[in-house]
């Protein structure tokens, strides 16, 4: 079993270079596969992130990714830029393979795949994200004092940012392309009460303008086909996350809404040798000292695990 690697921690975010940096210095050799397209996680897509203690100033997301990786790294960590295709986690020794085909197997698996938040599909949507548009109103909603701004979606979440938001911004727009809410009864009053809060019913956005900025969006009534203007420079998306388990599908235990299952507060999952940490667990937090935190907590049970075994 030479070519039985201690672990391997699937995906590069937070939470997959807080695992890597752990096992590393824990002389575990982890191979970390970081994803094909988004290394580094989804704090590649943002700017300023002015809320993971140590800065200060703030870092900007690329930039706090670049160090954890650099740090993961120094620590003996091999870490390959590609995608896993397909896993095999039931027996003692796990098998992971790459796109190219290759399989590698190891004792244990850390997965911290993360979660992708869902997107209206509007062509300036990505380029003005980080720049007005956002998914995070804990991240973000410092950035919007006394400016207009809307919010998209009709649940708890929704409604959560909005009234979040609220304590910052001028006013709050929720747009929601139904005529009532989602959300818990106990949210939609929250909503209601808040003299900052408006609401577009019936409407969904159709463009979102802005060059270095968000400016405005165009509203579509969904019932009339009419438009119009609303001038926001913040726009925050919350129609829901998807976590990334397809990979997973049938062999680890997941929730309703497709979250792997862990053994809080440990990270061991239903399959013996296999941890789960970061957004692809959390569906409360969502926050990338969170993700840091649990995958530290992975890498600790890992570490354990793979004592016992010796
Ligand atoms: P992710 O960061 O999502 O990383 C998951 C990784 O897994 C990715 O690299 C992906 O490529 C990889 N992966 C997935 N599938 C596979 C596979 N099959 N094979 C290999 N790799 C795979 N949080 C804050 O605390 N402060 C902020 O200011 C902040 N701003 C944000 C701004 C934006 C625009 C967004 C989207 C999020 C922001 N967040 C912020 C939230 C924060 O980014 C997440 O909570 C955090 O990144 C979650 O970390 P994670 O490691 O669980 O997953």
């Amino acid at each position: 079993m030479s070519d039985v690697r201690n672990v391997i921690i699937i995906g590069s975010g937070p939470a997959g270079y807080t695992a890597a940096l752990y096992t590393a210095r824990a002389s575990l050799k982890p191979l970390v596969f970081e994803g094909a397209v988004t290394a580094g996680g989804a704090l590649m897509n943002t700017t300023d992130v002015e809320n993971f203690p140590g800065f200060q100033d703030g870092i900007m997301g690329p930039e706090l990714m670049d160090n954890m990786r650099a740090q993961a790294e120094r620590f003996g960590a091999e870490l390959i830029p590609d995608d896993v295709v397909s896993v095999d986690l039931s027996g003692d020794v796990k098998t992971v393979t790459d796109t190219a085909g290759t399989v590698h197997r190891a004792k244990a698996v850390i997965v911290t795949t993360g979660s992708q938040h869902r997107k209206l599909g509007l062509p300036n949507e990505d380029a003005l994200s980080g720049r007005g548009v956002s998914w995070c109103a804990t991240c973000d909603g410092f950035f919007f004092k006394d400016q207009d701004i809307a919010v998209v979606g009709g649940g708890d979440t929704a409604m959560e940012e909005a009234t979040f938001l609220s304590r910052f911004a001028r006013s709050v727009t929720i747009v929601h392309r139904r005529d009532s809410l989602r959300a818990s009864k106990a949210m939609q009053e929250r909503a209601f009460a808040d003299p900052k809060i408006k609401f577009a019913w019936d409407s969904e956005v159709a463009t979102v303008h802005g060059d270095q900025k968000l400016s405005s969006l165009t509203l579509r009534n969904t019932k009339t086909g009419e438009t119009s203007e609303l001038p926001v420079t913040g726009l925050f998306i919350a129609v829901g996350h998807d976590p990334r388990t397809e990979l997973f599908k049938g062999q680890l235990d997941l929730d309703d809404e497709g979250y792997l299952k862990v053994e809080a507060p440990s990270t061991r999952t239903n399959l013996k040798g296999v941890f789960g940490a970061g957004d692809v667990v959390d569906h409360t937090y969502r926050q990338a000292i969170t993700a840091a935190g649990t995958g530290c907590s992975a890498a600790l049970d890992a570490e354990r695990f793979l004592a016992a075994l010796s």
